[in-house]
């Protein structure tokens, strides 16, 4: 039999590579959106699965809403990717970002309990929840230290997951996912903001970007073999938590650095603190500003992720370096550029 997968925020990057992963395994996808907007829909268009999923509005804030489409189709597994989830926006939309991030999760998972408790459920954590633990590196059994009201309502939807799993023995998995990106990554986060800058700024297009902490670190991989993960978890006998990550950590300079080099710029930094600048070596322009009001209220350092337990038991390999990944999406810009 066909299995149905419902995926929350099957417009964003994460909903549109999990859709073409599960449709490639036969499965019957039900994509909840918040509206019914065609241009929510670039990424499945991109990929060119719209036409092959079933839409349905679901606000998952909306008791109402989660109802009507569980009463409506038999689902097996249920991945909850949506979020409010960029997390500078979260301290100006603190209560909306602990609405839609936060207590849509056990919203959903009541209505499994009451209604079909077989059906599988994969929640979103995310690794801004470790905040800064002082941790060489992240596991399943780092304290939590959460730096914004996003990684906050994570944290509760994270727990509430387990809560559910450990009292009704639902299968209800945490996937703690670092950082992943690639060209259907939102424009707002910092590696889109890097690589469509410098792409304009040598296409004169632009002068200069402004950033905000470039000393921050982060553990990036690349989002299209991060889904598939999500997937091996919800196949597990037994249902568990993972942290889903590269082991390997750049700071948001490097990251600049390596797009740089790929795209041919000859640059140096100058200057300190916030003064701190790039330079295009082949005409002295900087084209790297830092900003001060792009630093945030509270900062997450520097993650990296513990992958021991999912190398192990799902058999996790990222294969995507961090050079890679900038040149995918480098590629994939480039390749826009060229259509327009
Ligand atoms: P996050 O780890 O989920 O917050 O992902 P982001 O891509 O939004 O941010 C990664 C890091 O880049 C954070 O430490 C930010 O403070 C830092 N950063 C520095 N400048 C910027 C900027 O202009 N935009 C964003 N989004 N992040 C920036």
């Amino acid at each position: 039999m066909k299995k149905t997968a419902l995926i929350t925020g099957v417009g964003g990057q994460d909903g549109a590579y999990l859709s073409e992963f599960l449709l490639s395994k036969n499965y019957r996808v039900i994509g909840a959106e918040k509206n019914s907007l065609s241009t929510k829909r670039w990424r499945l268009k991109k990929l060119g699965i719209e036409k092959k999923i079933i839409f349905e509005k679901m606000r998952i804030e909306s008791d109402a809403d989660i109802n009507k489409v569980f009463n409506k189709y038999k689902i097996h597994e249920v991945y909850n990717l949506a979020a409010q989830s960029f997390v500078n926006t979260s301290f100006s939309t603190p209560i909306k970002t602990s609405n839609i991030t936060g207590l849509s999760v056990i919203k959903i998972l009541e209505v499994i309990k009451n209604k079909d408790p077989k059906i599988k459920f994969y929640q979103a954590s995310s690794s801004e929840m470790f905040g800064n633990s002082l941790s060489e590196s992240q596991s399943e059994k780092t304290n939590f230290d959460p730096q914004s009201p996003y990684a906050i309502s994570k944290l509760f939807g994270h727990y509430i997951t387990r809560n559910y799993r450990n009292s009704y023995n639902l299968f209800a998995v945490s996937g703690i996912l670092f950082n992943h990106e690639s060209p259907l990554r939102g424009n707002e986060f910092v590696t889109k903001k890097i690589i469509k800058g410098l792409i304009k700024i040598i296409n004169n297009e632009i002068k200069f970007i402004e950033l905000g902490n470039i000393y921050s670190k982060r553990d990036w991989g690349y989002a299209k073999e991060y889904v598939v993960q999500m997937w091996k978890m919800m196949q597990l006998k037994k249902p568990e938590d993972f942290v889903i990550a590269t082991g390997k950590t750049y700071s948001i300079k490097d990251f600049i650095n390596e797009s740089a080099k790929y795209l041919n710029l000859d640059v140096k930094w100058t200057g300190k603190g916030n003064n701190t600048k790039l330079l295009n070596n082949k005409n002295n322009n900087v084209i790297i500003k830092i900003n001060k009001k792009l630093f945030r209220p509270s900062e997450v350092n520097y993650t990296k992720g513990n992958i021991n337990k999912a190398k192990k038991i799902i058999k996790w390999k990222p294969k995507i370096s961090f050079k890679m990944l900038i040149k995918i999406m480098i590629d994939d810009e480039l390749k826009n550029y060229d259509h327009k």
